[in-house]
């Protein structure tokens, strides 16, 4: 049993839905185009999983949120993908890849054909046992990678309204589940091994800032210690959360969002991985000509950096699709990807954008008692990175403008008086 196409998407996540996107505005013919994704449902913002899907009142559902609504595109919805053509083959898990042969076999053991592949598997949540601790199969231990954690954590959260919640990690997810939490009226306290918040990103003083207001809402921080067990009741709900320090926290609700890893292994022995990902070329190429990488699974050259990177965000996602895509339809027209890393996250009323890189010093801006603040990066002279939180369109389009440029940096105090002033006049 098996089918034949020009293009395969393997995997329907965000890359997925803007590949398709541009895949019919440069011209597809019906039955060229195939996706396959494991989640029962067409490509959707993953984003939104964490936002608006967790609002106790009004929350946004699907079709709502196909893309590429994220980008204010087209929404997809599978009426689309059937009204082009594309083949939509959900709920279908690939279990094993042949690039040299060009076939994916399926769960259901159908063999599926390809001229061309994009990968675009992006990445599955880490589990705690890959650090020794056991308990992720309890009904109140939530994960928030797909859909069907969405609907569990709403459950959970939904049937424990008022009691405590742990937040284990405390990185993105950690960060908006816990605000999420807050509104879902829960007692929320989050833990992680960590001096603050967004360590990756965050300089200190940024993390502070959003700490001292998390802190307003009632969330409490448990920092530098990991959870080393739980407790369980005879039902195997967690009843507690036990820290490595002795602490022990009492928990109806226990959510995880300590990293992704990128779902490479169908690939692993057969093309280029770098940084924990597929290596592709500035034309999101693999070392399989006929074979593409897209989104969290791809390790890109960054121009900017001018070092391979894989990034773990939405817009890299999206672009990085939209740029192979480009490329397999046009070989010879298309650029090598000049993409200016981009990075977002919004909670309670706060909303902030990253552009760049978080090297080298860090030389904040604006009012850190108020609601507008701001930072840059500055590495060998240069300024490479800027964040700013409660920007307008304008101000954010200026310090995406002013880390492209990489404009010249000699006197730090000057750029910190000048603030937002000196993105705004370049
Ligand atoms: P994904 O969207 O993860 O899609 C991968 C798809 O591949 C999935 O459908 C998966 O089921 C499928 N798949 C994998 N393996 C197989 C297989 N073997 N067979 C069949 N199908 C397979 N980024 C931001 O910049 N800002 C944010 O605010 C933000 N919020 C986020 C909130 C949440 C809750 C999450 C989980 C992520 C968030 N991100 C955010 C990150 C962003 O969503 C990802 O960078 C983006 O989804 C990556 O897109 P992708 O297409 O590469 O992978």
């Amino acid at each position: 049993m098996g089918r034949a196409f020009v293009y395969v998407i393997l995997g329907g996540g965000v890359a997925a839905g803007y590949a398709a996107l541009e895949f019919t505005r440069k011209g597809v013919a019906p039955g060229e185009l195939c996706i396959i994704s494991e989640e029962p449902v067409a490509p959707y913002e993953r984003p939104a999983l964490s936002k608006g899907y967790l609002l106790p009142e009004a929350p946004s559902r699907l079709p709502s949120f196909h893309t590429c609504v994220g980008a204010n595109e087209e929404r997809l919805s599978p009426k689309w993908y059937k009204e082009h053509g594309i083949e939509l083959v959900l709920g279908t898990r690939v279990i094993s890849a042949d690039v040299r042969r060009k076939t994916l076999l399926t769960a259901a053991g159908e063999t599926i054909t390809f001229k061309f592949l994009i990968i675009a598997t992006g990445a599955r949540a880490l589990k705690l046992e890959e650090f020794g601790v056991t308990g992720s199969d309890a009904p109140n231990v939530c994960y928030l990678r797909n859909l069907a954690d969405a609907n569990r954590l709403v459950d959970v959260m939904g049937s424990r309204s008022g009691g405590n919640a742990v937040v284990i990690g405390g990185g993105y997810i950690g960060m908006e589940c816990a605000a999420s939490l807050v509104i879902n009226k829960m007692n929320v306290t989050m833990v992680f091994p960590e001096p603050h918040c967004m360590a990756r990103l965050f300089s200190p003083r940024i993390a502070a800032y959003y700490e001292e207001f998390y802190k307003s809402k009632g969330v409490q921080f448990v920092k530098g210690t990991v959870l080393s067990s739980f407790d369980f009741d005879s039902d195997g709900q967690v009843t507690s959360v036990n820290l490595r320090d002795g602490t022990q926290l009492p928990a109806d609700v226990v959510v995880v969002g300590i990293g992704i890893r990128p779902n490479t292994s169908l690939f692993e022995g057969q093309l280029t991985v770098d940084k924990g990902g597929i290596k592709t070329n500035g034309k999101m190429q693999t070392s399989n000509t006929s074979v593409y990488a897209v989104g969290d699974v791809a390790a890109f050259p960054v121009k900017l950096f001018g070092e391979t990177r894989r990034l773990e965000h939405v817009d890299s996602a999206r672009k990085s699709a939209i740029h192979a895509v480009a490329s397999i339809l046009d070989p010879q027209k298309a650029d090598e990807f000049d993409y200016l890393p981009f990075f977002y996250s919004r909670v309670f009323a706060f909303s902030w954008q990253f552009y760049g890189d978080n090297a080298g010093d860090v030389v904040h801006f604006g009012d850190f008692s108020g609601s507008r603040i701001g930072a840059y990066w500055v590495s060998k002279g240069h300024l490479v990175g800027s964040f700013l939180e409660g920007g307008t369109k304008e101000e954010y389009d200026a310090i995406a403008l002013a880390t492209k440029v990489k404009p010249a940096v000699e006197d730090l105090a000057k750029l910190e008086e000048l603030g937002l002033e000196f993105a705004l006049a370049i």
